[in-house]
């Protein structure tokens, strides 16, 4: 195995091709860790505007410590997996808290962080800290898997351990920040998942998946986790100038987000307004529903798919008591429609009322 050409190419193809990023030449671990969190599974031209308004309206991990929850979800809106915003906060809060509003230094009290897994303590370990622990991200994946024809599965426990193991005897021992930032970029810019360009590649004449032709084999993932479908019927209830909104609880996507009440079917949506106990709930009220003919929302989640349709119902503002009653008694809300800007909603109730615009 040639360890040290490996890590010399990379190094030397580093400087010539890397792109500027707000994040790269800091040694800021607050800088480091935010922009870690928001680029995990997140390209990079879609995280770039998430990472400069963070970082404008939470200059310090104390000012993003001390924001309310609601503040933080309205910024990370559209930038989906939101458990990551709410760990973010509750990351921010430990380290003000608990380490005196420092980031600490080694691995292992990186690692036990809210939300900071092996990938992002070693990034904060190496680029803010200059230690020499590998970082292994899906690109650090791809290049070790074709260049060194590793056939283990890079889903299991036993596979990523082999990476991390090859990653660790990989990283030299000075500049361990510089060549962790290499590899990465070169897996992000060389040696892409489709049709990378080997001809142009310096590894090339090494790379075992080249010589094979082997590279769409390479990085090996047995079958994938299976997707899950789901239904949403959503009920966009409107008096006068009022609309009633969910507050998402529990143990469910997008928890702390606001959506409109819904009715979760197993299969297809319903079409049908007697079928919907919701709308047989305000009957009373003299409602006047509109199943808008229009194709669904699809929004594609890491193991669901969301296949989602919009119902409108007007109230009549002679009926808004009776609404309330109804609305706090299925523990909703009734706000003005001005107001429903300023909170953090799914993607898909962003999309659905800017086409109502
Ligand atoms: S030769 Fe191709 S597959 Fe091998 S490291 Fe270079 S870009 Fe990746």
């Amino acid at each position: 195995m040639n360890i040290s050409y490996f890590t010399n190419q990379l190094l030397h193809w580093y400087p010539d091709n890397c792109r500027e990023l707000p994040w790269r030449n800091t040694k800021d671990p607050y800088i480091i860790w935010l922009s870690e969190i928001i680029l995990q599974q997140t390209r990079v031209a879609q995280g770039l505007p998430y990472f400069s308004l963070f970082l404008e309206r939470f200059p310090s991990v104390q000012d993003l410590a001390s924001a309310p929850e609601e503040e933080i979800l309205r910024c990370w809106q559209g930038l989906g997996y939101y458990s990551r915003a709410r760990n973010l906060h509750a990351c921010a809060k430990s380290i003000v808290q608990e380490h005196g509003g420092d980031f600490p230094q080694s691995y292992r009290e990186l690692l036990s962080l809210k939300g900071v897994g092996p990938y992002t303590a070693a990034a904060i370990a190496s680029f803010a800290f200059g230690q020499q622990v590998a970082v292994v991200d899906g690109n650090v994946f791809r290049v070790l898997g074709r260049y060194f024809g590793i056939e283990d599965d890079i889903g299991s426990s036993g596979g990523k351990k082999v990476f991390e193991k090859l990653a660790n005897q990989l990283i030299p021992e000075d500049n361990p920040d510089i060549y962790n930032q290499a590899i990465m970029e070169f897996g992000a810019l060389q040696c892409v998942p489709k049709n990378p360009d080997c001809n142009s590649c310096p590894l090339q004449p090494t790379c075992f998946a080249f010589s094979n032709r082997a590279v769409e084999k390479f990085p090996v993932k047995a079958g994938k986790t299976k997707t899950r479908k789901r239904f949403f019927q959503y009920f966009h209830i409107q008096c006068g100038k009022e609309v009633v909104i969910n507050k998402r609880t529990g143990n469910d996507i997008w928890m702390g987000l606001v959506d409109f009440p819904l009715e979760e079917h197993t299969e297809g949506m319903g079409q049908d307004p007697d079928s919907s106990s919701l709308i047989e709930e305000l009957k009373t009220l003299n409602p006047k529903v509109n199943f808008p003919n229009q194709k669904p929302y699809k929004h594609i989640l890491s193991h669901q798919v969301l296949i989602a349709g919009f119902v409108n119902v007007g109230v009549d503002p002679i009926y808004r008591n009776e609404l309330t009653y109804w609305v706090e008694k299925n523990g909703y809300s009734l706000v003005g429609e001005d107001q429903l800007e300023t909170y953090g909603k799914p993607k898909l109730i962003v999309n659905y009322l800017n086409d109502q615009k």
